[in-house]
């Protein structure tokens, strides 16, 4: 009989507590210029009682990733391949025999359920704090009036007969009627309101039955954040994604929402994915971090793991661009040059990070695959270091990346002028 070794044992509990698993999720936008390939392939998983940070670049894919796996693409853009397993034994139960293919135990795929129940999920089951709140609240509604639609959107969905969550909360299909049919209620019913007011209360909103009735634009920034929250909390989620939710505050203001944010995740043993291009909030916040370039994970792992080994060149960037409290007069080091156009027909077929990269290889000119850190699955980077030494002897030369884009310029032009005179000769 095989013995669990310590570290088997604690992946193994890790992987009991899994409540979201995303796995090879991948998303294109097919615009005039060409194809984007603005997710590529990205895993993740979230556990109970846990928030995953998600960091990287603007337009490295972290908030496309978020909406891809809760199905709001849009066209142009589409998800194209992947799964996205949900802890959900009632679902589990009901599609096990209708659709073998989506149940994996307790979970389903929610790519391969039907979309009416992949949308009676969002609220309940996962729920999303978007970047800008003055943009995502309608300006016409007042902010109370916003907060109780989300309350009875999870209400009406909740009458459906078999739902469990109808029976515990006491809002049944004969209540459901009443408030769609009977003339004079309006979409939103007396206990929504209330519920509303209730949210607003607990996000800190002072004087919540007066707030209810004003318009978001008579909120300041970081009301309306946590107006955000509020809303976002509606459907008491059992995953929640925040995008970027403390970019445009003060940094008081911002610690108070980040404050506000982890309170209720642990009040409420929520799972929270944490998209941020700020390290800082990753360190004060996370408990494990999946660092995004390019619209892949290039690194994952536990806070620990990526903070104080960081494998990628890419996160070892990231950590050396932050201020050094400690010596603020210390130069900072800027990762040099761009994020890559993600149009497919310019995406190289190499390492994504190569030509920024100080430690590139001739290994690195074959695509990297992701690869455990010296052997431990649970903190894994897409880079040739993480199972194996930075060789000098093989490193690409300053300027490698340009010299190979000119010629390969050259070449096409060349070809274009042969061409063009092969249809003079015509
Ligand atoms: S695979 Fe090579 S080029 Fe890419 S990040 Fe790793 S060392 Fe750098």
């Amino acid at each position: 009989m095989s013995r669990e070794t310590g570290r088997e044992s604690a992946r193994n509990t890790a992987h009991e507590r899994d409540r979201l698993r995303v796995e090879n999720l991948t998303t294109r936008f097919f615009t005039e210029e060409g194809q984007v390939n603005a997710v590529e392939s990205v895993s993740f998983d979230v556990r109970e009682d846990e928030i995953l940070g998600i960091v990287g670049e603007s337009g490295s894919g972290k908030s496309v990733t978020a909406l891809s796996a809760i199905d709001l693409i849009e066209s142009p853009g589409r998800v194209t391949g992947g799964e996205v397993w949900l802890r959900e034994p009632d679902l589990a139960e009901e599609f096990r025999d209708r659709t073998p293919d989506a149940v994996d135990g307790d979970f389903v795929d929610l790519r391969q359920l039907p979309k009416g129940v992949r949308r009676s999920l969002r609220g309940p089951k996962f729920s999303m704090i978007f970047q800008d709140p003055m943009s995502s609240f309608n300006p016409s509604l007042t902010v109370g009036e916003q907060i109780a639609e989300a309350v009875e959107v999870q209400r009406r969905a909740s009458a459906n007969p078999r739902s469990t969550r109808s029976r515990t909360q006491g809002y049944g299909l004969g209540k459901l009627i009443v408030d769609t049919l009977v003339p004079g209620r309006e979409y939103t019913s007396d206990a929504s309101r209330e519920r509303a007011i209730e949210l607003l209360e607990q996000v800190g909103i002072p004087d919540p039955v007066e707030r209810a009735d004003e318009y978001p634009h008579q909120f300041s920034g970081g009301m309306l954040q946590r107006a955000m929250v509020a809303q976002a909390l509606a459907g008491e989620p059992d995953v929640l994604f925040a995008d970027e939710p403390t970019t445009a505050l003060d940094v008081t203001i911002q610690a108070q929402i980040l404050d506000l944010l982890r309170d209720i995740q642990q009040d409420r043993g929520m799972s929270v994915v944490l998209i941020t291009h700020d390290l800082g909030v990753i360190a004060r916040m996370c408990d494990r971090v999946g660092v995004m370039y390019a619209g892949e994970v290039v690194e994952r792992g536990s806070l620990e793991d990526v903070f104080e080994q960081p494998t990628h060149p890419y996160t070892q960037g990231l950590l050396g661009s932050i201020p050094d409290v400690e010596d603020p007069a210390a130069r900072l080091q800027p990762i040099e040059g761009n994020v890559p156009n993600l149009v497919d027909s310019e995406m190289p077929d190499r390492c994504y990070f190569a030509d920024r990269c100080p430690k590139a290889m001739e290994a690195c000119l074959e695509r990297p695959h992701e690869r455990p850190v010296d052997g431990d699955p649970d903190h894994t980077a897409r880079c040739v270091l993480a199972d194996g030494e930075y060789d000098p002897a093989t490193a690409l030369e300053d300027g490698y990346f340009e010299e190979t884009a000119d010629a390969t310029d050259g070449a096409a032009d060349r070809g274009d002028a042969a061409t063009d005179g092969g249809a003079g000769d015509d």
